[in-house]
């Protein structure tokens, strides 16, 4: 029986067909030697004009970087030909998110490893319909990983998309860990298989550039409550980027750190630091937000 759930097909369709342009606008800018703030804006630009507002800043992690790397103001780290840059992008129509990416090796150096990552999500994807349980899914990219010679990211993985939610509901793993959750007809969700050739794990790496709105209790001081208005008029309860406040507001970048920082600490903000893979193995992903059908999926990035 089909549930009811909470996205409008129709907007959540033209968010998804914006996010398969962007991606294909990505891989245009995504050169050697190319700033990674410009491409991050140009990305965002594109989506913005598509009339579609960002579901989340886009990530432009690199090699052993696996997610929530996106580049500060005046960024200065250039793309080089032999990085793995994984573009991971999502538009939204309203309340309707989408999920995306995928991952580049400019000189094909590490073509195999990407070429793993792409293969698992087509053979995740594959398996996604009502019914399945999740841990099959997982087990799946886990085999197609190994099949190829890499690990499987195994903190890392796919998940249920809501209306204020990117990551909301169920976890779909990355291998099998024995969840038989099952999927259901209608929902949404993101499949992204996380492949690398180190150990298969992620931790906290020193830098933050993305963060959210979880709460909006009154700061302390005025600086902070200009940020946490901005903050929730502009972005509400979506992941935003620190670039973000620093080009859209009037006040000084170390204040908007320290305001920040202020907003961690009464539990208003919370922080996506940059995920690192634990023994600096090089990480590809590849990504689609799909809805589960009761004989297969259907796509919607
Ligand atoms: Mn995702
Ligand atoms: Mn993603």
């Amino acid at each position: 029986m089909m549930e009811e759930y909470d996205y409008d097909i129709n907007e959540l369709k033209a968010a998804g067909k914006v996010s398969a342009l962007a991606m294909g606008h990505a891989r245009t800018l995504a050169k050697p030697g190319a700033k990674l703030e410009d491409v991050a804006q140009g990305i965002e630009k594109f989506i913005k004009d598509s009339g579609c507002d960002m579901a989340f800043p886009v990530n432009l992690s690199t090699d052993s970087e696996a997610a929530h790397y996106t580049p500060e103001h005046g960024d200065a780290r250039v793309i080089g030909e032999n990085d793995v840059i994984k573009v991971d992008l999502g538009a939204r129509r309203n309340t309707n998110l989408t999920d995306c990416a995928f991952t580049l090796s400019l000189n094909n150096k590490y073509s195999k490893l990407v070429e793993a990552s792409e293969e698992a999500l087509e053979n995740a994807l594959s398996m996604v319909k009502s019914g399945r349980s999740v841990c099959d899914i997982g087990g799946e990219i886990e085999k197609t990983a190994r099949k190829h010679g890499f690990n499987p990211i195994k903190n890392l993985g796919g998940h249920g998309i809501s209306e204020e939610d990117l990551h909301a509901g169920k976890f779909i793993p990355n291998f099998n860990n024995g969840d038989s959750t099952q999927l259901k007809e209608g929902e949404l969700i993101a499949i992204e298989p996380f492949v690398t050739t180190g150990v298969g794990q992620v931790t906290d790496g020193s830098t933050t550039q993305i963060y959210q709105i979880i709460s909006t209790r009154m700061p302390r001081s005025q600086e902070a409550r200009q940020v946490l208005e901005f903050c929730t008029g502009n972005y509400s309860t979506y992941p935003f980027a620190l670039r973000w406040l620093i080009s859209g507001m009037k006040i000084s970048e170390f204040m908007i750190r320290k305001s920040i920082s202020e907003l961690i600490t009464i539990g208003d903000i919370e922080a996506f630091p940059v995920l690192v893979e634990k023994s600096k193995g090089l990480v590809a992903q590849s990504e689609k937000t799909v809805i589960v059908g009761s004989e297969g999926c259907t796509v919607i990035t």
